[in-house]
């Protein structure tokens, strides 16, 4: 069925073995990606820029290398996009905020320089929630992403431009970040995978922080192999990031077809309480099912500080966004107001003027978490119960070799239905922040759809450094179920 895709929803897999024979060049895919995106960009609003001259001369780049019988891997030629917080040299990085509109990045981020050395063509910066603070795209200072399949709806956030550009055929394959979901939720309500990494395997040095200790780079695929695909080129020790962790990587696309079944896996009975969508709720009840008649063994299992997650998260990462975003001071980097009367000045209006009211409302928050006199009683205290959280899972994988939840609560929302309420956004997160907080692995697949055509996304939650478990674990289910043979009609 994916065969008879047209060329810009297909995957990798299929795309790199045409290019390898000659069938097709990295010109011409990338001329089909360019082509493609003029026609759905004015309704999807995926990207931020795109460099159309310098993908094509990337392009030609690749197709000169195959000819000299330089290349060999999966990723060469292919066009990715980036979210607009990894540092492309020479292209603009704005995170999505009046505060870089005009800046370009002086040096590429780890995983830029290994996705070219693996020689694909990273071809645009994909738009996001405002410094990656949200989950709908609508805190982006340039406007929201649509979500491909009803454009009145998000993609989710923050990383929704690397979703729904996947999602229209806009690219191959996107990297986002995923400090408390922002991988796994677009990948939810825009039917795609989405993988977020044990904190440590893939390297910071050149994305935008947000929160330093829960964020972590991670691949949009249409499949799991894909996936796997983008996570072995982007993995790997980087004395660049001192919270890089040093460890030996297995060939994740190799170790799918090796690693089987049946797993033990856990179904974490706090993540299926009041709150969840029914129709979500059936569909991941499915998906167990399914994982049971292949001889998995199902337990339900407690994470029993689960209540606390999204409180000890909203402490933790406005704490270290407050801190992470002093740099923005209108000196160094970025936007610097045009009326100052003095320094303190400079700073106030800087600030005031480049920062959108999401991002200023994360920063008085955190702030006043780490400020004298209360930094025992939230900051202190959140840390506390961070490492509870982490111990709950731990707990689990005693009994478990993985979890089963939905990834988002919902499916898609309406564009400006949540808006209005931080708090109605922050519950978005839900299932997918605990991941963070204990630094696992976790991913996010199509598992169906509602009946107004909404896709809805399983998310399976492995154990440190096991992301081979974990895609072998989801390929499992894709390969018998196939709903990324499905695209929205755009
Ligand atoms: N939606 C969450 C937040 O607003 C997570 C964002 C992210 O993972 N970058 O913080």
């Amino acid at each position: 069925m994916l065969m008879s895709a047209p060329l810009h929803f297909q995957t990798i897999a299929e795309l790199s073995a045409k290019l390898s024979v000659g069938q097709l060049s990295a010109v011409e895919l990338t001329q089909a990606m360019i082509a493609r995106t003029k026609a759905v960009e004015p309704r999807v609003h995926a990207f931020n820029s795109f460099d159309e001259a310098d993908a094509l001369a990337q392009a030609a780049a690749s197709d000169a290398r195959r000819r000299a019988g330089q290349s060999a891997g999966a990723l060469e030629g292919i066009p990715v996009g980036l979210k607009d917080v990894i540092a492309v040299a020479g292209q603009p990085l704005t995170a999505s905020s009046r505060m870089l509109a005009n800046f370009v990045s002086p040096y590429d981020a780890t995983v830029t320089q290994k996705l070219q050395s693996a020689g694909a063509v990273l071809h645009g910066r994909l738009n996001c929630d405002e410094f990656a603070m949200g989950s709908s795209t609508e805190n982006s200072a340039f406007g929201p992403s649509s979500n491909p399949w009803d454009l009145t709806r998000t993609p989710g956030g923050s990383s929704g431009g690397s979703a729904a550009a996947l999602a229209a055929g806009s690219a191959v394959a996107t990297l986002g970040s995923d400090t408390g979901g922002s991988i796994r939720q677009p990948a939810a309500l825009c039917g795609l995978v989405g993988l977020k990494p044990t904190y440590g395997l893939i390297s910071r040095y050149g994305l935008i922080a947000y929160a330093s200790s829960l964020d972590q780079i991670g691949p949009f695929a249409r499949t799991v192999e894909d996936a796997a695909i983008m996570l072995g080129a982007i993995a790997g020790h980087d004395p660049r990031d001192s919270t890089s962790f040093k460890t030996s990587l297995p060939d994740y696309r190799a170790e799918l077809k090796t690693r089987r079944g049946p797993w033990k896996l856990g179904i974490p009975k706090e993540y299926f309480g009041a709150g969840l969508d029914p129709e979500v709720g059936a569909a991941v009840e499915k998906a167990i099912s399914f994982y049971r008649s292949q001889g998995c063994e199902i337990r339900e299992i407690s994470l029993p500080h689960t209540q606390y997650c999204l409180d000890t998260y909203y402490i933790i990462a406005t704490a270290e966004a407050s801190s992470n975003l002093a740099r923005y001071d209108g000196i160094r980097y970025g936007h610097r107001t045009s009326s100052a009367k003095d320094l303190l000045d400079v700073y106030q209006k800087s600030r005031a003027e480049g920062f959108g009211d999401e991002v200023k409302r994360r920063i008085i928050l955190g702030t006043y978490v780490l400020s004298s006199g209360y930094y025992d009683a939230y900051y202190l205290r959140a840390q506390k119960v961070r490492t509870l959280i982490r111990q709950d899972f731990l707990n689990a994988y005693r009994e478990v070799d993985a979890l089963i939840t939905p990834t988002s609560p919902i499916p898609a929302f309406k564009l400006g239905e949540k808006s209005a309420d931080p708090l109605a956004m922050y519950l978005c997160d839900i299932y997918t922040i605990g991941v963070n907080l204990a630094g696992l692995p976790a991913l996010s697949l199509p598992c169906g759809f509602t009946q107004s055509g909404l896709p809805i996304g399983l998310q399976l939650i492995g154990q440190p450094f096991r992301e081979a478990d974990l895609l072998a674990t989801a390929h499992a289910y894709e390969q018998a179920h196939g709903w990324n043979t499905q695209f929205p009609s755009l």
